[in-house]
């Protein structure tokens, strides 16, 4: 029972047989047929001209930056936004792009007002600010699409790209109830990490243009990201977006379960009206160590990720009503000891 991260689901027998049963070829000469159609297929569902898969959402996010911005230019981003604080300076290292991080709002948005003053003039003393990268879901909560209208409106008065950091944008349709299009049409590029919440074991998607697409072609095996019979891998991205899109409600179900029952455990604070999705952060007093219940609950077969004044626990396809009520029933019992 591991409430660490939706990174850790396992593929399904029925995902395991698509990834079995592939045609297989050579995709860096683009022969890979199961690849081709994952990357046609992607593109037609989210009304995009082309898709690229990549071994990762970190590859994706930095083909991304590296396809809109060159050497001296910038991004603006949320501070806490995985492409700037979880992607080990990518952007910066292999790009020579300056990240330009602005505070996120507690919904997650970052202020349009604090957006339009962080771009630089047109001045040789500045860098070039040339994308706004926003993300969504952004710790388990979801952009308003008013927000992500007038993001768009704001990129196109200044000249900018927008990019989507949409590792886990399927979440956030789910939990809007609005077809993915809807939230994906405002962006110039977006990713979408298949190894989350929608349960394949490796694969992220980038998409845009085809003009875009082929830059991050090359950049991707630049970056040693060619991969050969990927077809393998592509079965199972293909699989997940064709059967595990709407299950992601039930991920959002136990996710609010979850954060009602941690409210009953004295000394927990879920907090329960950023429960949006999947995701929980918990806050617990100072007199609890979490470190310490983390290894108790390790012996029960529950893995969590402590951290000093809290937690974020996690929901996915690996984790069923029952399972939270064994949680809940552990943890009572080591804290009132
Ligand atoms: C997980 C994640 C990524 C990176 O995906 P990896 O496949 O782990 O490299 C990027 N952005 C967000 C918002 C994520 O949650």
């Amino acid at each position: 029972m591991d409430f660490r991260s939706d990174t850790v689901t396992l593929p399904t027998p029925e995902m395991k047989q698509s990834m079995f049963d592939a045609a297989l070829g050579d995709d860096v000469y683009g022969d890979d047929p199961t690849v081709n159609t994952l990357e046609q297929f992607a593109a037609e569902r989210h009304g995009f001209e082309a898709a690229l898969f990549t071994s990762s959402g970190t590859q994706a996010n930095l083909l991304a930056l590296m396809s809109h911005c060159e050497r001296g230019d910038e991004y603006l981003c949320g501070q806490q936004a995985h492409n700037y604080r979880f992607e080990a300076g990518g952007a910066a290292v292999l790009g020579s792009i300056q990240p330009q991080p602005l505070e996120n709002e507690a919904d997650g948005s970052i202020c349009l007002e604090r957006i339009k003053q962080a771009i630089k003039p047109n001045d040789f003393h500045f860098a070039n600010t040339k994308l706004l990268s926003l993300e969504n879901t952004i710790g388990g909560k979801v952009l308003s699409l008013e927000y992500l209208a007038k993001a768009r409106a704001l990129c196109d008065e200044h000249g900018l790209m927008l990019h989507l950091d949409g590792a886990r944008v399927y979440n956030a349709a789910v939990a809007q109830n609005v077809d993915i299009r809807e939230i994906v049409k405002h962006f110039d590029s977006f990713t979408i990490c298949l190894s989350k919440g929608l349960g394949a074991p490796i694969g992220s998607l980038l998409l845009g243009n085809k003009a875009f697409i082929e830059k991050a072609r090359r950049l991707r095996k630049m970056l040693g990201g060619g991969m050969r019979q990927a077809g393998m891998l592509a079965a199972a991205g293909l699989y997940a977006l064709q059967h595990h899109v709407e299950r992601l409600n039930e991920d959002h179900q136990n996710a609010q379960y979850l954060a009602e029952k941690l409210e009953r455990v004295p000394g927990f604070k879920p907090c329960k009206h950023t429960v949006q999705t999947n995701i929980v952060f918990v806050e617990v007093e100072p007199h609890i160590d979490l470190f310490t219940i983390a290894e108790q609950l390790k012996r029960k077969g529950i893995n969590i990720t402590p951290g000093y004044q809290g937690c974020r626990l996690v929901t996915h396809l690996g984790i069923e009503q029952a399972d939270i009520d064994t949680f809940i029933t552990e943890l009572s019992r080591i804290t009132q000891v």
